[in-house]
């Protein structure tokens, strides 16, 4: 472990807590999604691969995201019952009462030593949940209580516009990550990065991943870097002692992990977060064969224009995006876009599953090349399932 990066990520997130509400919004694209409907907390804006940690972020980085409790920007996403039914018992909210609610963006512009500037609330409706009442009478499904992870962040396309632009080729390529941007500098400085070229694991009993992953309603979001899918709460992974929630999952081609030099036609990264904040990362290597299902639930639901995400009437369980084999490589990496935080636990199956060459040409279409080069391993530990 990195204790100078994780005392520099400490101070910045002290920092980051500390200026929160009075930090002008300086927004950066993001593959992340906004805050939970239950906190009335500023919110880090968080960069791609996942979800940021809250302590990556500057103080000048931070966008101030004030909502009322109970005050979502987005109708939740509806989630299903564990057997795939929808839960019956939970109160759909079909047109939500008018609630008091502080502007979405309160961008305050205060001197360093002010307080939060909070504006007087406005009351208007809150957004009308997705699901229309009109349908034949079926079990009404739980609404999900949180829509977006509280330290992720799906920039509005305004928000897109003033982001530091980074890319996977060009000026503002992988080698220039570390420099359009000080607060990405740990994609330069940065000692355990992600992804490797994965080899010379020590070979062992590694316990297997237990995955609990449940029936859910999703979001859909190009954010310009990647196809990306939230998910509701409710799906868990468990690993080495800790419990984490699957925040989001997205798609990069080709895969950015290696396999003893071998790279796949794919990979779906499965971000998870545990309750202290800390991510791991489930990544599933694809290659050509079948059409895979729940993919194409996703490609059916794509959305037609960049950083709007949309959240599909279907719903799709994750569980179903896993091979069949628990085997599996685990490190210690980093995000593997900007920021490039570290003290990420990286878990690669071993066993790839399998899309559809027609598949994996759609998500062509879109990202042809959206991988990061491997990194230097500098000699860190791999162990590798036996
Ligand atoms: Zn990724």
């Amino acid at each position: 472990m990195d204790v100078a990066a994780l005392a520099e990520a400490a101070s910045a997130a002290a920092a980051a807590q500390k200026d929160k509400d009075k930090s002008e919004a300086k927004v950066r694209h993001a593959d992340q999604r906004t805050a939970p409907a239950d906190r009335a907390t500023a919110t880090p804006v968080a960069d791609t691969e996942a979800v940021r940690h809250p302590t990556a972020l500057p103080a000048d980085q931070v966008e101030v995201r004030t909502l009322d409790k109970g005050q979502s920007l987005v109708p939740p996403i509806p989630r299903l019952g564990p057997a795939g039914q929808p839960a019956p018992a939970a109160p759909v909210v079909e047109a939500p009462a008018p609630t008091p609610v502080v502007p979405e963006r309160v961008q305050a512009k205060a001197p360093p030593s002010a307080p939060a500037v909070v504006t007087a609330p406005v009351t208007r409706p809150a957004p009308p949940v997705v699901r229309k009442a009109t349908r034949a009478p079926r079990p009404k499904p739980v609404l999900a209580k949180v829509t977006r992870h509280e330290d992720t962040h799906e920039p509005t396309s305004v928000e897109v516009h003033k982001s530091i632009h980074w890319d996977y080729e060009g000026p503002n390529g992988p080698a220039r990550w570390g420099q359009l941007n000080p607060a990405w500098k740990t994609c330069d400085s940065g000692k355990r990065q992600s992804p490797i070229d994965i080899r010379d694991g020590i070979r062992v009993d590694l316990e297997p991943i237990k995955f609990d992953y449940v029936p859910t309603y999703f979001r859909i979001l190009n954010n310009g870097h990647t196809v990306q899918v939230s998910v509701g709460p409710g799906n868990t992974m468990s690993v080495m002692g800790r419990t984490f929630d699957l925040v989001q999952f997205h798609f990069h081609r080709p895969s950015e992990e290696r396999i003893n030099g071998r790279g796949f036609d794919m990979v779906a990264h499965l971000v998870h977060k545990d309750l202290d904040g800390r991510l791991a990362v489930v990544a599933v290597l694809i290659e050509r064969g079948d059409a895979h299902p729940t993919v194409q639930t996703l490609w059916n639901n794509l959305p037609l224009e960049q950083h709007h995400d949309y959240a599909p009437a279907v719903p799709i369980n994750v569980a179903e995006l896993l091979p069949q084999a628990p085997e599996y490589y685990t490190y210690m990496g980093s995000l593997t876009t900007p920021p490039c935080s570290e003290d990420v636990l990286w878990m690669v199956m071993k066993q790839p599953i399998k899309l559809s060459a027609e598949q994996i040409a759609i998500f062509q279409r879109l990202y042809p090349m959206n991988a990061r080069p491997v990194q230097p391993d500098n000699e860190r530990l791999i162990k590798a399932s036996r």
